[in-house]
């Protein structure tokens, strides 16, 4: 009959008993020991901790600026619309075109504000030369997108910089 396997093997024999000591110790206490001293190694010093404030402090002063700036923009640009007449000299100052989803954008060649209607089949079909409209104003763009609700979520540009700047939405 053999002998099972395992019973004399090298691992057994050279595992060492608990109870021995390395200077004064147990081998669980060299092993606490060791872990301390590893998690002081790895602990930052005062000078990193100080770099990583700084870090930290650094970047929220960067998103603080990066904020207020856009805040100025959107004031910036809602000046902007509601100073312009959307004319120059001649004639209005309004282009529109149909984009890919099937709706309409019109925007002022002057401050950019833009509007955002469903485009009839006529406008799909021939295409929106907005200069045909002599006696075009803001309020017939306005009206269309009333009348003709953009397709998809998203709303007018215009409402979501009304949105962001804390105002109402008209
Ligand atoms: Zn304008």
């Amino acid at each position: 009959m053999p002998e099972p396997p395992n019973q004399n093997s090298p691992v057994r024999q050279t595992n060492q008993p608990q109870s021995q000591l390395i200077n004064g110790m147990t081998v669980d206490q060299v092993a606490e020991l060791m872990t301390q001293v590893i998690r002081t190694l790895k602990e930052p010093s005062d000078e990193e901790k100080q770099k990583k404030a700084e870090e930290t402090e650094r970047k929220k002063e960067f998103a603080r600026q990066a904020k207020m700036m856009a805040e100025q923009e959107v004031t910036q640009r809602m000046a902007m619309h509601q100073a312009c007449i959307h004319r120059n000299a001649q004639r209005h100052t309004f282009v529109a075109q149909v984009t890919g989803d099937g709706n309409a954008v019109a925007i002022c060649q002057i401050c950019r504000k833009d509007y955002k209607w469903r485009a009839t089949p006529d406008q799909i079909s021939q295409g929106i030369n907005l200069l045909e409209y002599a006696g075009l104003t803001e309020q017939h763009l306005l009206d269309w997108e009333k009348r003709f609700p953009p397709t998809g979520n998203q709303p007018p540009d215009r409402t979501k910089l009304l949105m962001r700047a804390g105002k109402a939405v008209a």
